[in-house]
């Protein structure tokens, strides 16, 4: 798993097993922290897995485009046409940062 902040590989330093689920406290080469939750879907109401995988999916991808942005010299022109957003979108996660 990468570090959601500088993309950096992390390895995990302590693993919490609860009845449905594991929570697993990471540290990347950079040393930022951040922890990730494993599930076993059928937890998950099957009418709603789908939506969350979706939900899941949708967050992924958004998150993804995020680094992209943040870590690419390239114009905003150039860079927006390239993920299929808008000038603006590609504007407002660099002010973010
Ligand atoms: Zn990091």
């Amino acid at each position: 798993m990468n570090c959601p902040r500088c993309g950096a590989p992390s390895t995990v330093l302590s693993t919490r097993i609860q009845p449905a689920s594991v929570a697993r406290r990471r540290e990347c080469f950079n040393l930022h922290r951040f922890t990730t939750h494993e599930v076993v879907p059928a937890v998950i109401d099957r009418r709603q897995l789908k939506a969350t995988e979706r939900g899941f999916a949708q967050r992924a991808t958004a998150w993804m485009r995020r680094q992209i942005v943040l870590r690419s010299k390239e114009p905003v022109a150039v860079l927006a046409r390239r993920l299929g957003i808008t000038d603006a979108r590609v504007r407002q996660i660099r002010a973010r940062s």
